[in-house]
């Protein structure tokens, strides 16, 4: 912990960020309620030392962009402000040279619920909005390998790292860990006893208090450091960080424990016989679980007693996820349209096509984490043959969804389409620009504009230059035609684009003969 006579570098840091804060610090929440700042906060310690958030404000940013999970957003909102309003009261009192401990129990979390219904994005969006470090891991890793104790602390260390260094901001930082009912020692699952018990320890005695060492045992290069910068500097730099207020926030999905619920609730009611059971769905039993239960789970009494805070989140319905692609900040449209537009591409989604997208996302049983797989199947081909392709804007509708492939062509062709059409603009541009530079009237007929537009596709050179180079020397014989008293309009015919010499030479030699057959080289009266 930071101690008030070292004159360490990080009050040095604290008073830089003062500094920085008074000159250059966005408006905070408790100012500016309507208006929250639109990217993440960067993490500082002003998090800590300023905190100023209400449940409430925390709840609103927490609706911007997580659908549903009400109680998980009051309770995690309520959880946090506790835990940093005390942090903060403890920072004060330490800085006034206060030692007597406060009393304070953790409000450290536990999410249950399903995968993909916002557990990670509710703690993320938490952290981001009071700029504090974050980090995430599974459970499932400490349990895969050997050193348990020494992974379960790397997760301090990457708090160091996220913080940038800086371990008062490090102490007060966010430590989620996903899939804890993975590391259950049941007797259910067999093997699993004692490296999930091991897990549980290890991760007990961080969420109590322990000091990490900043640098790990495996971590040799960095011990070498240590050494040499001890050498240098003649005396040891902070060398752990503390992990009394750092705040866990653990989660599961928790499978079996709803059987479990349901099995002691019978087993009170018996004698009773009265109401039937709840829990017609797996989550609305979560709500009354007791601690017997998460013990009766393979969990240790003693870990979940460090966990008092207890939220459940429910699964989402196909209407939940068509909410979440439609309102969501986060949403996923946002993302897509981002990346059409970077190549131009304007995307547009019908919400027809979104209640499709919706209900198969919910048919994968995977969450909001089923629309990313649903989308990404459906758009593959649209993100890898749009690019380039001069197709500028796209309508996503029921057509597409049912139809991509068609769809996709027949955007392509449109877009075939339009390409040719700018051509043969030039090329009528071309026309109108040589009968004004020679004061002719020079027009090429409707298929010869199609054949120009073909032949410079083919030859990939513009419509412009291949013109030029066709009718170089047309001015000339034309000029000589369009002396005759009934000065004709030119109209060139498409046979012309393979001959140009060979067409002009037949018209001057049909002018000189009076040949009647002039109309049929293509040059029709005046
Ligand atoms: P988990 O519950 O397994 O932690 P995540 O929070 O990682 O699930 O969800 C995966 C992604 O799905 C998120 O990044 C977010 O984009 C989206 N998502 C999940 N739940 C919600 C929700 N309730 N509201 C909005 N988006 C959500």
């Amino acid at each position: 912990m930071s101690d008030a006579s070292l004159p360490s570098p990080e009050e040095i840091q604290r008073r830089l960020n003062e500094l920085l804060r008074a000159n250059f610090s966005p408006p905070s929440a408790a100012t500016n309620e309507s208006t929250p700042p639109e990217a993440p906060t960067p993490v500082s310690r002003e998090a800590v030392f300023d905190f100023q958030y209400l449940p409430v404000e925390i709840k609103r940013h927490l609706d911007r962009f997580v659908i549903r999970q009400d109680e998980a957003k009051k309770v995690l909102s309520i959880a946090v402000c506790d835990h940093y309003n005390h942090a903060k009261l403890v920072a004060k009192r330490e800085k006034e040279g206060e030692t007597q401990p406060l009393e304070y129990a953790k409000q450290n979390v536990i999410l249950l619920g399903p995968t993909g219904v916002g557990k990670t994005y509710l703690v993320k969006h938490v952290a981001e909005l009071i700029g504090v470090p974050f980090v995430k891991a599974d459970a499932t890793k400490f349990s895969e390998t050997g050193y348990v104790g020494g992974d379960v602390e790397d997760l301090v260390r990457e708090l160091v790292d996220k913080a940038e260094g800086d371990t008062f901001l490090a102490e007060h930082g966010i430590i989620y860990i996903d899939e804890i009912d993975k590391i259950a020692g049941s007797a259910n699952a067999a093997g699993r006893d004692v490296s999930g018990r091991g897990v549980q320890t290890a991760l007990l005695k961080l969420m109590e208090e322990t000091e990490v060492p900043l640098r790990s045992q495996n971590d040799i290069q960095g011990q070498i450091q240590a050494m040499m910068e001890m050498q240098r500097r003649g005396k040891v730099a902070r060398e752990s960080v503390n992990t009394r207020h750092i705040l866990f926030i653990v989660s599961g999905a928790f499978d079996r424990l709803s059987g479990i619920i349901q099995k002691r609730q019978k087993a009170a009611q018996i004698g009773f016989g009265a109401e039937p059971v709840r829990g017609d769905s797996q989550t609305s039993g979560f709500r009354d679980v007791t601690t017997q239960d998460f013990v009766e789970y393979g969990m240790e009494p003693e870990f979940i007693g460090r966990v008092p805070v207890r939220v459940v989140c429910d699964p989402l319905s196909e209407s939940d996820l068509f909410q979440i692609l439609k309102t969501s900040e986060g949403s996923l449209l946002r993302q897509y349209e981002r990346a059409f537009r970077a190549y131009a591409v304007d995307v547009h989604f019908r919400d027809e096509a979104l209640e499709i997208i919706a209900a198969r996302a919910a048919r994968e049983k995977t969450g909001a984490r089923g629309l990313l797989t649903v989308c990404e199947q459906l758009f593959r081909d649209f993100k890898f043959e749009l690019p380039g392709s001069g197709v500028s804007r796209m309508e996503v509708d029921r057509a597409l969804i049912e139809r991509p492939r068609e769809k996709l062509d027949e955007l392509l062709r449109q877009s075939e389409a339009e390409k040719a059409e700018i051509l043969a603009d030039s090329a009528r541009e071309f026309a109108a620009n040589f009968s004004q530079v020679h004061g002719l009237e020079f027009g090429f007929a409707p298929e010869t504009v199609v054949a120009i537009v073909q032949k410079s596709q083919a030859e990939g050179i513009s419509v412009i230059e291949l013109c030029q180079r066709l009718f170089k020397d047309y001015q000339f014989g034309l000029k000589l035609l369009a002396k005759s008293p009934d000065c004709p309009r030119f109209e060139i015919p498409p046979r012309a684009v393979e001959d140009p010499e060979g067409v002009l030479s037949e018209w001057v030699v049909s002018t000189y003969r009076n040949d009647p057959a002039r109309t049929s080289t293509g040059v029709p009266h005046s």
